[in-house]
């Protein structure tokens, strides 16, 4: 079979099961498989594919079909210009969220203790670490699977950073300038409601934040306060709804310069806040 045919087989098996970006995701598998770019494609689709590379591309592609992630299928996702392996412990990281890495980058000096509660595949504290090394980065999440996928990034990402396996900051010590998150923000009720991709693959536990959405923002502005230094920021990641209630919640907590931010689509994404009053 040639390479421009198989290109064909793979798009009607993506196409036929209504996945939205079917030609550029076949792109993907052609890449992955072939290890080939997409320029050199064009030079080369009139050459003949190997049966094991044409097998191993129709097995992708009809994973794909029953609309398993292709982040899932492949192992990997490109978050902040790195490479992060992924599996269906942790929840895939999403561009949006490199606006808050960004952030805290142009916030930070060097040097200063961050705290990433809810790490998943550790997208943003190894981020963190890996474009400011200075940076003392301690990574957290409940659950112990996604911790081994935090691991083995900053393991091949070489971002040297410490793991807690802690159910928010139970198992936490110490303070710290920053604390960030983006932690479980979606209404239960919504979840089924969601496409396939993320409510039949992804981790339910990286995506419930329980009756209103709001539970762990409650549990975690009310407890950093016991875990910031004195002018020490919390910068959290929300859904484009939440906005205004977390911010509320953070004024009532005693944060100030409460700030809401948007995303490059002009949606409600962050909100970071500083600890006001004499504590710690
Ligand atoms: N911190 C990870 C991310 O941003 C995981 C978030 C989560 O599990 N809710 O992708």
């Amino acid at each position: 079979m040639k390479l421009y045919e198989l290109n064909q087989q793979i798009s009607t098996i993506l196409s036929e099961a209504a996945i939205s970006e079917a030609s550029l995701e076949t792109f993907y598998i052609l890449e992955h498989v072939l290890k080939i770019s997409r320029s050199t494609y064009f030079l080369k689709k009139s050459e003949e594919v190997s049966k094991e590379a044409y097998e191993r591309c129709i097995c992708i592609a009809k994973e794909r079909s029953r609309h398993k992630p292709l982040q899932y299928i492949l192992g990997t996702q490109e978050f902040m210009g790195l490479c992060f392996y992924v599996n269906e412990n942790v929840l895939i990281p999403r561009q949006d969220t490199e606006g808050l890495v960004e952030q805290v980058l142009a916030m930070a000096k060097g040097g200063e203790r961050i705290l990433d509660l809810c790490t998943g595949s550790g997208c943003i504290g190894i981020s963190l670490k890996k474009y400011m090394p200075s940076l003392q980065v301690t990574a957290v999440d409940i659950s112990f699977e996604a911790l081994a996928v935090a691991e083995k990034n900053a393991q091949s990402l070489q971002a040297d950073i410490t793991f807690l396996e802690s159910d928010l900051f139970d198992k936490v010590t110490g303070t710290f300038d920053f604390i960030v998150s983006n932690p479980p923000y979606i209404e239960s009720a919504k979840i089924p409601t969601l496409m396939p991709e993320v409510k039949d693959h992804e981790p339910l536990l990286a995506l419930d934040g329980k009756e209103d959405g709001l539970y762990f923002y409650r549990k975690i502005i009310e407890e950093s306060k016991n875990y910031l230094n004195l002018r020490g920021m919390l910068c959290l990641e929300i859904g484009c709804h939440q906005g205004s209630a977390v911010a509320g919640l953070m004024k009532e907590q005693g944060f100030v310069q409460v700030e809401v931010a948007q995303d490059l689509c002009g949606l409600d994404r962050n909100v970071y806040g500083r600890i006001g009053g004499n504590h710690v």
